[in-house]
């Protein structure tokens, strides 16, 4: 994205509205803004109309959030809102790229519409989390497209259920799969790990898609360098 410039800068539409009708900023406030570029932009409100809202922005300061290393998760859909209950904490937590899996057993399969739809809900957390840098969503991808991406981490985990199945590892640099409802088949654990996959389980209980994805996303964060 384009930095922001420092001078006077007028906020309409949605972003206007959220911040006089819903935040209630006021001349004199400061604020933040960010564009996904990975500076602060630091700023005072001159005016909040319901329309627009002018503000004064001041020169970009360079602060770092991220995890230090791509933390890209594939998971099938939960349903209803669990699925922005999923973008949302894994904006929090730090993953760089998500991307929705078409998978055999899903309920149901997300429409390439979701990406917007997440996208939006990135914002929203990184407005709340304080990240200067935007998640990114990836269209759906069929589970065989996803297995040979060539621009993620060597470190590939599908996340299965199962007694003898290895703990994930806890390094930096990682893409994790995570199924549906239903599970992934063994077919495509077959095809996983004809691709180089490891197959990891994160213990005996069954954990719902959400809770599977963030449990890992979590382990994994914790290995932030500094
Ligand atoms: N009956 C399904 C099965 O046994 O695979 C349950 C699927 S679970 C609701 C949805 C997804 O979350 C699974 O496909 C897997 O990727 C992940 N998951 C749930 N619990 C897990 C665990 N204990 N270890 C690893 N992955 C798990």
């Amino acid at each position: 994205p384009d930095p922001i410039a420092p001078g006077e800068l007028a906020l309409t539409g949605a972003e206007a509205h959220h911040m006089a009708a819903v935040r209630r900023f006021a001349p004199g406030d400061r604020v933040v803004l960010f564009n996904g570029d990975g500076y602060d932009y630091p700023a005072e409100v001159l005016s909040a109309g319901k329309r627009s809202v002018a503000l004064t922005v001041f020169p970009p300061v360079a602060v770092d959030r991220e995890l230090g290393f791509p933390l890209v998760v594939g998971s099938a859909l939960p349903k209803g809102d669990r699925a922005d209950f999923l973008i949302e904490k894994l904006t929090e937590l730090g993953a760089t790229r998500f991307v929705p899996l078409l998978t055999t057993r899903a309920v149901v399969q997300p429409k390439p519409t979701v990406v917007e739809k997440f996208e939006r809900a990135v914002i929203e957390a990184s407005k709340q989390c304080g990240r200067n840098r935007l998640m990114a969503i990836d269209p759906p991808r069929q589970w065989d497209e996803f297995l040979r991406l060539t621009d993620v981490p060597l470190n590939r985990v599908v996340l299965h259920t199962g007694p003898d199945l290895a703990p994930v590892a806890r390094s930096g640099g990682c893409v994790v799969a995570v199924g549906p409802e239903g599970g992934f088949t063994p077919e495509e654990i077959a095809r996983a790990t004809t691709a180089g996959w490891g197959v990891a389980s994160l213990g005996p209980r069954v954990l719902r898609v959400e809770t599977a994805a963030l449990a890992a996303a979590a382990v994994l964060s914790a290995h932030r360098s500094g």
